[in-house]
């Protein structure tokens, strides 16, 4: 045990040398702008609570009632006996929000992005993935065995070599794929977690069609933001029903938990027979699922679309107010038009430790954004990751302009 121990902090003390070490810090509040960590009230520009829904009434009130009416746990998988009346709901309410035939719930949008993958994939496929996707899809690319290109981020010319190369392998005779096909399937995010820059979905959706691939994207920091009916990047740029599987997350503008899969009826019935992580893994307590349909149905309302006005007036207050330089790596316009602008807004570094350095000098001033840092996002592109919600307020944003300006950067 001695041994045991010994090794592994030897391996942390690796990790604190890079600057790269990750410490758990206690929140004692709901999310909202301004929050208690460490004994202290923070506000808050780090969260993915885009439109302020993780507290709001509404969705802790269906929490309540569900806990009430369905009690604590589901007590089983869903396909064993735990498919309780709000996830049922939630499936449905989801697959009205987002337009399609039919909708999956996953706990978390990981196990649906792990679960998807390997029930469409097999090791005699492809996997076309853009060099900045999540680590869900990482994983998932590996766990499903495909083989893996990448290609350079938002780059439509390495996107459409990538797919001819694909192309050439799907169709030589060495192997057949489950179906007797071998498949290639390309995969993006609409916006980037770590960037806030959006993918070229009309021209990747063109590419996939011309090399007869299929195309899973995922809105996860999308979805509620974007589009007429607040649907996503999908919806706004008209593509939705050209994209094979629309994936997403209900724990950040949505404000519960839990992950999902929208499609065709027959991707959804495949994937409650063949995705693991749907199959084997205890159904979300009920409340979760309540929750998250009091989320979409409050991003439905007129209420959505409010928050939905308040934040994007706080991201060009933010930018109006601090010039074009936000982000010294990737400028943003003082006004962005609706198909560019983003609540994220990374804040570039560089070095690690420079960035936890930063991080610790905006706490001084009551301000936190953490460090992001590799693995998430490569070495020596580390950041300060600043998220902006409709619940910030003028003298939120006036006092972050503030530290930020005291600290020099680039506002
Ligand atoms: C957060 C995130 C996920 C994972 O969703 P969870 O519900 O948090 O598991 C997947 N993809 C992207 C791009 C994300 O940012």
């Amino acid at each position: 045990m001695n041994e045991f121990n010994h090794e592994l902090t030897r391996r942390l003390d690796a990790i604190r040398e890079q600057g790269l070490l990750r410490e758990l810090r206690r929140v004692d509040s709901p999310q909202s702008p301004r929050f208690e960590v460490g004994g202290r009230e923070l506000l808050n520009f780090s969260s993915n609570d885009y439109l302020g829904l993780a507290n709001e009434p509404a969705l802790k009130e269906a929490a309540i009632q569900a806990v009430e009416r369905y009690g604590a746990g589901a007590g089983a998988s869903r396909l064993v006996c735990g498919s309780l009346a709000p996830h049922q709901e939630l499936d449905e309410a989801l697959a009205t929000f987002k337009g399609t035939e039919a909708t999956l719930t996953f706990s978390t949008g990981y196990a649906a992005a792990v679960g998807t993958i390997c029930a469409l994939l097999g090791k005699e496929d492809i996997i076309i993935t853009d060099k900045l996707i999540h680590a869900c899809f990482v994983d998932a690319a590996r766990l499903c065995g495909a083989t893996v290109r990448v290609f350079a981020h938002n780059d439509l010319g390495d996107l459409e070599e990538k797919l001819r190369e694909a192309e050439r392998e799907v169709r030589s005779p060495k192997s057949e794929g489950r179906s007797g096909k071998r498949r290639t399937l390309v995969v993006t995010e609409s916006v980037f977690s770590m960037d806030g820059d959006h993918a070229p979905l009309r021209e990747i959706v063109a590419l996939k069609e011309k090399y007869g691939a299929w195309l899973m994207v995922d809105e996860a920091h999308a979805t509620g933001l974007y589009g007429a009916n607040r649907r996503g990047l999908a919806e706004e740029l008209g593509v939705s029903e050209r994209i094979e599987v629309q994936m997403g997350t209900l724990g950040k503008a949505l404000g519960a938990a839990g992950g999902y899969i929208c499609g065709s009826r027959s991707l959804v019935d495949y994937l409650i027979n063949r995705a693991r992580t749907f199959i084997f893994s205890t159904a979300p307590v009920p409340a979760s699922a309540a929750a998250a349909t009091a989320g979409v149905r409050f991003v439905q309302s007129s209420a959505g679309e409010e928050r939905r006005q308040k934040l994007w007036q706080n991201v060009s207050r933010l930018s109006t107010r601090g010039g074009h330089n936000v982000s010294p790596i990737r400028p943003i316009p003082p006004i962005a038009p609706p198909t560019t602008r983003s609540a994220i807004i990374p804040i570039m570094i560089g070095g690690e430790s420079n960035a936890v350095a930063a991080a610790a000098a905006l706490r001084e001033q009551g301000i936190f954004i953490p460090a992001i840092r590799y693995p998430t996002v490569a070495r020596g592109q580390a950041r300060l990751r600043l998220t902006l919600s409709a619940v910030h307020t003028e003298a939120d944003l006036a006092q972050l302009l503030t530290a930020l300006k005291s600290l020099d950067f680039s506002l």
